[in-house]
């Protein structure tokens, strides 16, 4: 076991976790990222990205992420290959966290940006057929229905650019969503709309994910959600697309957690309840969740942990001085 000591440690390798690191190492306070096993967070899984900030033609997430790893690498962030499966943060600064690895990471001030996960319907048949026709990343899978009959479960921008990533491989995409109503931008609405390769079916909910002869998904099984009714749609693939839950379980009974399972933190700032422990990006925020925000509360988290650490620094100080 080796123990890595930093003035910062952050947890989470997204754009939140990077930027904390970018703010971190250029503020003297050499953080250590501890990346977990998404390195670069939700945007690896995705192509396009046309809303953040500076790139005046479409660049793609997996590159995005790379260069604000390198980014941050450049500054004197140090990565680590590791994912947290224990910390300890009840005496206080420094705060202690145990990798995956047996490694030990001790930080004087934390910041958790451990983001958020894809959630699932819990329906019968979704975990069994996983891999075998049900996935929620269509990015990753999608190449293997080329030329298939797909569907989306979901309403959002996640659902609705899945279903518009889907046509590169497939004629027949089908976007099942619960309400008549979708919850995404207008922009994306209007290109699905638009696009006569993707057919939506309104209010309706999967029941039933069902495998074939072979094993595996054949077709699912529907609920209106207005008359009750029951139907049937023969796919080969289904990617569930119904949002994200926060990725927090490290943290229970150690944090205080909103009724979503969001660590909760001071409005308007990164700060937890313990002094010296930060949360930034959708770990924390169940209202924007974008790469921007995300981006914007790392920042704000390491100029909060650098104000912490200068007080802490004082009042080291004033304790040895009094000695
Ligand atoms: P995440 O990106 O979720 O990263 C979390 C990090 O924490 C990961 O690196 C993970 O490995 C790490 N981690 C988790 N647990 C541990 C642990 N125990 N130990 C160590 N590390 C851990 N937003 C936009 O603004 N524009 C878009 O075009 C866009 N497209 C999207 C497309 C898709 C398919 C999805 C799913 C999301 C999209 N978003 C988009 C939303 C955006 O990706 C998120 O808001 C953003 O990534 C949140 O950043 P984050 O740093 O908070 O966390
Ligand atoms: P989301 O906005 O929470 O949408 C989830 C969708 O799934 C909703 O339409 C919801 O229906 C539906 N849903 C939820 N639970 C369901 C269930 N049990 N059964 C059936 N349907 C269910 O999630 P998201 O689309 O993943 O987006 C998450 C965040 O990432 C958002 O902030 C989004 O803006 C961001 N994001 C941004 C981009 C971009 O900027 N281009 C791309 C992707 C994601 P209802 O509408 O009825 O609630």
């Amino acid at each position: 076991m080796t123990t890595h000591t930093t003035r910062m440690l952050i947890i989470g390798s997204g754009p939140a976790g990077y930027s904390a690191a970018i703010y971190g190492a250029r503020a003297g306070m050499e953080p250590i990222v501890v990346q977990g096993l998404q390195p670069g967070g939700q945007l690896t899984i995705t192509t396009d990205v046309e809303n953040y900030p500076g790139f005046a033609d479409v660049i793609q997430g997996p590159w995005l992420m790379e260069q604000m790893q390198k980014q941050a690498e450049h500054v004197g962030t140090r990565m680590m290959w590791d994912t947290i499966v224990e910390v300890d943060l009840e005496n206080g600064s420094p705060f202690k966290a145990i990798g995956d690895s047996g490694d030990e990471y001790v930080g004087d001030v934390l910041v958790i940006a451990t983001g958020a996960q894809a959630k699932w319907l819990g329906v019968p048949g979704e975990e069994e057929l996983g891999g075998k026709g049900v996935s929620a990343c269509a990015t990753c899978d999608g190449f293997f229905y080329r030329g298939k009959k797909v569907a989306v479960i979901g309403g959002g921008n996640t659902a609705v650019e899945e279903a518009l990533y889907l046509t590169n491989h497939s004629d027949d995409v089908t976007l099942i969503h619960r309400r008549d109503e979708l919850r995404c931008e207008k922009i994306l609405e209007d290109r699905m709309l638009g696009n006569d390769k993707i057919t939506p079916l309104w209010n309706k909910t999967v029941k039933r994910f069902v495998a074939g002869d072979n094993g595996t998904l054949h077709h699912l099984e529907l609920v209106d959600t207005v008359t009750g009714e029951e139907s049937t749609l023969e796919v080969d693939g289904a990617f569930v697309a119904i949002g994200h839950a926060p990725s927090t379980e490290l943290f229970k009974g150690k944090l205080e957690l909103d009724a979503g399972g969001y660590l909760v933190v001071e409005p308007g700032t990164p700060k937890t309840a313990i002094p010296g422990v930060f949360a930034a990006g959708d770990v924390m925020d169940h209202t924007y969740r974008q790469a921007v925000t995300a981006a914007g509360t790392g920042c704000m988290a390491a100029l909060d942990a650098e104000r912490f650490l200068a007080e802490l620094g004082d009042s080291r100080r004033e304790a040895e001085a009094a000695e």
